[in-house]
């Protein structure tokens, strides 16, 4: 089996060295490549090697190939075993007069002739990537003093909490070990990230009592598998640095097997700490070497000559942009409703997709730029053999799946529609997973998808409930363009600062005018929106990810933030923090295709539908009232011409006169050859009327209620009157689950069976639609394979 197909499963308690080092090492070689196109030199780092210890020459020639893989200039000093002290400080000293050398490495232990402390107090401190000068050290314990640069391994530990999300501050952390190289300094940096930290040693009693107490363990004493499960408290974060050999194995200094069932979050050996080291000393050496050539100051005169105003670096963030980037890269959802519904959505919205690729309006504005591209390693479309770049894959995904507006919605202050995010999500879960293989790491998981579903739906959801974006003008599209880069900056392995950037950058676009949603400008820009704001989300997180700044106060600046020119000088409100409500709850359209204000009015007309035969018709009618919520009036609420499907699906009176007349409301309801073909349907239209009942409206706000009511009575010609039918909750509603699920399933599977995808996926796809564990851990590769044409 091949790479691509390989079917992988990621353990979330797993803190992946390979994966966290191979992302870095994808950062440091975009930086080099920026310092190299700034007109500089390649870093350069020397490693000076005494004697010949095997170990020693095969951890040198790996950094030597790391280095040469993301750009690096390496120097290899390589000394027989008998050079004296002073010759081994004279070289040194040499480097340090290099101007070209960025870093100096002495490979320790050296011989036993030769005092280690003596040499490595003779690196410059500028060029001492390992970080273990005392200065360097002593830096790291002293407040309000930063570090020249921190030791590779201890930065490595940190880092690995960091890009798993765990919290440091306020912590208990038990270091067990205190030798200079790794022990006392992540002591010392975990003190300086504010956790309260225990140093435990060889002479420490009871070690498993202190460790015990601990939310964060690190261990480096070099004792085989020395923690045990018992020692730990349950939720613990346990990172083992040991590294040691029983049996010819590599192993921990932590018991891991045992101890990962306590833990909330481990790392393994071999395949944790390790890799770590060596990425974090060429970033090191990135570093020294952007500072020896200037780079920042030629960063910055770049900045000062080219625009009117300064890097926004020192501003404090807006508290809405953190907490966004925070809940993407830290949250983990748990309910079983909330990974139930997302793969329902997930189904529901390729299904809707799928239908709409018989529609030649919609599929005109598909495929490549340029028609013929073929993206090496690109994302594929379902229902086509499109293969794209991942920002045209989002815009393709998007387009399709929004074009019937057949799919979930949301409903608040504001509305919309969630599912827009798979798109983004789904292309750039295949993006990274082709990008993961290329570099030997597992592909995503269709569980990752998942989760990046339900947080996306949440920033759309939580930000919609009390923020009108329409009352403004702009369209809703605006959520699906933040709640999708913050996403996908998380998924591309974006670091805090990265998904921060991204997501200011969202506010910082330009949005999207909701007047192709209304009279007079009502077209089919409505059904493409969703895609151009998801491709946007991906351009815009790409950008963040090579490095592209970001604007603190994007939302709150005055007169240029968001908030000045786009919402009247108002801040957002929040009902809620973020979770997994808005999955849980989110409406699905399962009946008919129609916006979703109306949906419960399609309902009631089909009701009348048997009355209104009965009746004659048409001709029978004097009047109709539907009684209904203050956002349909303000929506969907619509008199006059209707001049295509997209005005026609937004116009409650239109929905509610097919329904009575048809029995059904389905997509060809709204072309052209029904709507001008059929004159008793405008006739109806002229014969309704909307009323808003305040109680309806106060319950579509209400969190705990959420309706979506409408109620219809028909007033006929001759006195009498039909019930006055009403319902409160579509088929979709949370409250209304249990009768939606099959429907949902039979409404994909039609237009699963009804499109191009191969009839022989149709097997494996039901299989997945039906299981759990292994629909999760289905790669994505695996997954939109089936769907490809
Ligand atoms: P080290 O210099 O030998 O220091 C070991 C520390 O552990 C000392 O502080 C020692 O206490 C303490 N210790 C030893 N046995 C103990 C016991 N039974 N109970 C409590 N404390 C004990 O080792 P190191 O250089 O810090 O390395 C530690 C481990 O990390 C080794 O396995 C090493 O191979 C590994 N390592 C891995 C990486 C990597 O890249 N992953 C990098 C560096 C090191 P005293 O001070 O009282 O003697």
């Amino acid at each position: 089996m091949s790479a691509a197909t390989t079917t992988t499963n990621v353990d979330p308690k797993i803190i992946d060295g390979r994966i966290i080092s191979a992302d870095i090492k994808k950062d440091i070689k975009i930086q080099v490549e920026k310092l190299i196109a700034q007109g500089k030199r390649a870093p350069c780092l020397v490693v000076i090697l005494v004697g010949d210890r095997p170990d020693s020459h095969t951890y040198v020639r790996n950094k030597k190939k790391t280095a040469s893989d993301l750009g690096f200039e390496s120097i290899d000093c390589l000394l027989p075993g008998t050079t004296t002290q002073q010759e081994v400080i004279d070289i040194v000293k040499k480097y340090n007069q290099d101007e070209a050398v960025d870093g100096i490495l002495v490979q320790l232990p050296l011989p036993s002739h030769i005092n280690e402390a003596s040499v490595l107090n003779e690196i410059d401190i500028s060029k001492d990537v390992d970080g273990f000068n005392p200065i360097n050290i002593g830096s790291l314990g002293m407040r309000g003093r930063n570090a020249t640069f921190q030791p590779c391994t201890p930065r490595g530990c940190i880092e690995m909490l960091d890009r798993s999300g765990v919290e440091i501050a306020g912590k208990k952390a038990v270091v067990l070990g205190r030798s200079n190289i790794v022990g006392l300094p992540v002591a010392l940096m975990l003190m300086n990230r504010d956790a309260t930290v225990t140093i435990c040693h060889s002479k420490t009693p009871d070690i498993p009592s202190q460790v015990k107490q601990a939310d964060i363990v690190i261990a480096a004493i070099g004792q085989a598998r020395f923690v045990k499960k018992e020692w730990i408290k349950e939720g613990a974060v346990v990172i083992d640095v040991g590294m040691n050999s029983v049996d010819g194995k590599l192993c921990g200094d932590v018991d891991y097997v045992n101890v990962k069932e306590v833990a909330s979050k481990i790392t393994p050996v071999p395949g944790g700490v390790g890799p770590m080291t060596i990425v974090m000393l060429l970033s090191n050496t990135l570093e020294s070497s952007k500072k020896r050539q200037n780079y920042y100051l030629s960063i910055y005169i770049s900045i000062m000559t080219h625009t009117t105003f300064s890097s926004s670096s020192n501003q404090k963030w807006d508290q809405e942009i953190v907490d966004i980037a925070d809940y993407v890269l830290n949250y983990k959802p748990t309910t079983d409703e909330s990974f139930s519904t997302a793969k329902a959505t997930l189904f529901d919205a390729i299904g809707c997709g799928l239908l709409a690729l018989k529609y030649k309006e919609c599929t005109k504005l598909m495929g490549p730029t340029v028609e013929g591209t073929v993206v090496p390693n690109g994302c594929h479309v379902p229902g086509t053999d499109y293969v794209l770049d991942p920002v045209q894959a989002a815009f393709n995904i998007g387009c399709m799946n929004r074009w019937l507006d057949f799919n979930d919605t949301w409903l608040g202050r504001e509305w919309g529609h969630p599912s827009d995010n798979l798109a983004s999500i789904l292309a750039v879960a295949e993006y990274k997973s082709r990008e993961n293989i290329k570099v030997g790491l597992p592909p995503l998981t269709m569980n990752d998808v998942l989760v990046a579903l339900i947080k996306a739906y949440e920033i759309q959801g939580v930000l919609a409930l009390e923020n009108s974006f329409n009352r403004v003008g702009l369209d809703h599209v605006v959520l699906v363009k933040v709640a999708s880069t913050a996403v996908v900056a998380q998924l591309l392995g974006g670091t805090r600062d990265q998904v921060l950037n991204a997501v200011s950058n969202a506010w910082v676009d330009g949005q999207s005018l909701r007047t192709y949603r209304h009279f007079p400008n009502t077209g089919s820009r409505k059904s493409w929106a969703a895609g151009d704001a998801a491709s946007r989300a991906v351009h815009l997180s790409l950008f963040a990810l090579k490095g592209e700044m970001g604007y603190p106060t994007a939302l709150s600046a005055k007169i240029w933030g968001f908030y000045d020119v786009h919402f009247k000088g108002n801040t957002f409100k929040f009902q809620r923090p973020y979770g997994s409500y808005v999955m849980e709850n989110v409406l699905f359209k399962v009946s008919y295709p129609a916006e979703y204000h109306a949906q419960t009015a399609v309902e009631c007309s089909i009701r009348l539908h048997p009355l209104y035969k009965q009746k004659g018709g048409v001709d029978a009618i004097e009047k109709i009232v539907i009684t209904t919520h203050e956002s349909a009036i303000r929506i969907i609420d619509k008199k006059g011409p209707l001049n295509n499907p997209a005005d026609r699906d937004h116009c409650i009176q239109y929905m509610s006169a097919i329904g009575m007349i048809y029995g059904d409301l389905n997509a060809d309801h709204y072309e052209d050859k029904v709507a001008i073909g059929d004159t008793s349907i405008d006739q109806l239209r002229d014969k309704m009327v909307c009323v808003e009942n305040t109680q309806y409206s106060a319950d579509y706000l209400d969190p705990e209620k959420r309706s979506i009511a409408n109620r219809i009575q028909i007033f006929f010609k001759d006195g009498t009157t039909s019930d006055d039918v009403e319902v409160e909750y579509p088929i979709g509603h949370r409250r209304r689950r249990q009768e939606a699920l099959p429907l949902i399933e039979s409404k994909f599977f039609n237009a699963l069976k009804d499109s191009p995808v191969p009839q022989q996926s149709l097997s494996a796809i039901q299989d997945l639609f039906k299981t759990t564990d292994k629909f999760n851990q289905t790669s994505v590769l695996d997954f939109v394979n089936l769907f490809k044409c």
